[in-house]
């Protein structure tokens, strides 16, 4: 790369973007094609051997999906990205890559519902095990922590409850255990949070939410700080086969470039909307990064750039007025997914987060009152207009 693209304005631009080098197109071209051709015996074989550089199969690269690899490996300041099936792909990828018979992860309690499934009820299968804790506490992390511990995994902040986990800390603990820490930057996007900076060795998102930013495509990714974790994770991901597919990279490139613009329009919306939900009547409660009611407001203004476009919160009328609430929006979508260009609400207890046990949802601090909006790029006054006129018929 002929830049170091620091700043991420700059970097979801051009990172890994390049004018064409055949005709100087200026969008990266779709190679939409299988394999490629080599010049000779010898070319095929230098690149099997890994003397060369260039491509061979697409399941095991190809120039489209490496164009959204590099911007994203810049975003995060890592060494390498894989561009992933879905952001699932990815997660199965960092478990399968670091993961054995008997060896042990310690998790968020609160994260994303299906990350937390698959390492229950699949790797349990095969002898993995797992603890779900409270990540914002760094004692109950240490407390949690076994010989066999392979993984730190951490979500924040964590879905849905916005409470976060010190990345910092969290680096110093898997340094001092000789454990990987990786981390799941789905909520913040690398525009607010760059947990590699922070000593983490791995940071992966669902490019589903923010990075497309536009509810039109499925797709993950994982970036790593040093070359040996890459070189693990790569490895696992060509074989298993949970590769990204050239248009979907293409679509992604697309949505990507407004990454900056988006983020903070919908964070300054969000901002917004947390104050009003705080001040209105019918609401109890509100968890909001960037409100000084948030438990961790001084930890979020250390480790992210920004407090995010999501919040959740809780009506005075419990559940029941929760769902009069959401069947009452207009502008809103109810819809799980978030980081789209359109606001979405939805109900985590009894949608994403449906398949957790509510033992374990209510350890997890995901109350059945726990409303979730995800806030868009809409003009503030309309979506203010549409959250009273719900709460209303709440
Ligand atoms: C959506 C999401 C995932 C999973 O991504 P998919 O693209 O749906 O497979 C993982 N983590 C978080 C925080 C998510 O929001």
């Amino acid at each position: 790369m002929k830049h170091n693209f620091r700043n991420p304005e700059t970097a979801v631009i051009h990172a890994g973007q390049e004018p064409d080098a055949l005709y100087g197109g200026v969008s990266v071209p779709i190679y939409q094609s299988s394999t490629f051709a080599f010049h000779s015996a010898e070319h095929g074989a230098a690149l099997f051997a890994g003397e060369e550089k260039g491509f061979i199969y697409t399941r095991i690269g190809n120039p489209t999906t490496k164009a959204l690899e590099d911007c994203v490996a810049a975003l995060e300041g890592g060494c390498g990205a894989l561009g992933t099936a879905s952001g699932m792909a990815a997660v199965t990828t960092i478990y399968t890559a670091f993961l054995e018979k008997g060896a042990h992860v310690v998790s968020t309690a609160s994260v994303y519902g299906p990350s937390r499934t698959v390492l229950e009820k699949e790797y349990g299968r095969f002898g993995v095990e797992a603890d779900f804790v409270d990540t914002s506490d760094l004692g109950a992390i240490k407390k949690a922590l076994r010989p066999t511990t392979k993984l730190l995994f951490i979500e924040t902040p964590a879905n849905p409850t916005m409470m976060l986990t010190d990345l910092r800390a969290c680096a110093e603990l898997a340094k001092e255990s000789g454990i990987l820490l990786a981390v799941d930057n789905t909520f913040a996007s690398p525009i607010l949070q760059n947990p590699l900076d922070l000593g983490a060795d791995i940071v992966f998102h669902s490019l589903t939410k923010f990075l497309n930013g536009h509810s039109d495509v499925i797709g993950g990714i994982i970036v790593a700080r040093e070359e040996n974790v890459y070189a693990r994770l790569r490895k696992v991901l060509t074989l298993m086969g949970g590769t990204m597919d050239p248009h979907q990279a293409w679509l992604v490139l697309r949505g990507i470039k407004t990454l900056a613009l988006r983020v903070e329009k919908a964070q300054d919306n969000a901002a917004k909307l947390a104050l009003d939900l705080e001040r209105h009547p019918k609401v109890a409660w509100v968890r909001y990064p960037g409100l000084p009611s948030h438990p961790q407001h001084a930890l979020s203004k250390s480790q992210m750039r920004g407090p995010g476009a999501l919040i959740s919160f809780g009506l005075k009328g419990g559940l029941d007025a929760g769902r009069r609430m959401i069947n009452a929006v207009r502008l809103c979508t109810l819809a799980v997914s978030l980081g789209g260009i359109e606001s979405l609400i939805q109900h985590p207890a009894s949608m994403t987060h449906a398949g957790v046990t509510p033992e374990e949802r209510d350890k997890a601090g995901i109350t059945d009152d726990l409303i979730r909006l995800s806030v868009g790029c809409e003009a503030y006054d309309d979506l203010r207009a549409d959250l009273e006129q719900a709460l209303e018929k709440a």
